[in-house]
């Protein structure tokens, strides 16, 4: 089988669609300082291009939670791999997500986020597949909602490949 990748989203769509997340997210947070928390590993590209976006003061912490192996399908089964190094009691905290598809990484990590006892959270997710969802959940601010497709690029992977690619495309498999 041979990988092939349709584009879905240019980068310069995504670039003008954070400008107007960060300025939404303006509206929400105004000058106060924002915790940023990176969901590891497919956040990263979005988290950093988004930051830099940012009017308000932020600070950047990171969280690993597992969800999908190498293959395409969710185990629903999630564990935390990477805590954050930080006490976010009493402080603004934007989690940003890569994509929501089942909502179950997304769901779990809100409970224990909120556990913590954060001032205001807030989830900002790239990506949006609501036909997939399981659990209900949805995000605070959402870039593109999208049709149920695997995609890879811009922070998203197969078997973690393709992180790299600057926009975001459909992997399809063609016989060779
Ligand atoms: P959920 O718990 O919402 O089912 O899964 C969310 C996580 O699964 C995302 O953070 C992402 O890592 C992965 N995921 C979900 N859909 C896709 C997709 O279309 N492409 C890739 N590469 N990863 C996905």
């Amino acid at each position: 089988m041979k990988e092939r990748v349709e584009v879905m989203l240019t980068a310069e769509q995504i670039d003008k669609r954070l400008e107007e997340l960060a300025e939404e997210l303006y509206q929400e947070f105004g000058d106060e300082q924002v915790e940023m928390v990176c969901t590891l590993k497919g956040a990263v590209v979005v988290t950093t291009d988004l930051a830099k976006k940012m009017k308000m003061p932020v600070t950047l912490n990171f969280m690993s939670v597992s969800s999908y192996g190498d293959s395409t399908e969710s185990s629903g089964n999630i564990n935390v791999k990477m805590d954050l190094d930080e006490d976010i009691s009493g402080k603004n905290v934007l989690i940003v997500e890569d994509i929501i598809d089942t909502g179950r990484t997304l769901k779990k990590l809100k409970e224990l986020l909120l556990f913590r006892k954060p001032k205001k959270l807030k989830i900002v997710a790239l990506l949006d597949k609501p036909d997939r969802r399981v659990v209900d959940i949805t995000g605070d601010f959402t870039g593109f909602t999208i049709p149920d497709a695997f995609v890879v690029g811009y922070g998203l992977d197969y078997a973690q490949r393709y992180r790299n690619l600057p926009y975001v495309g459909v992997l399809n498999f063609d016989e060779e």
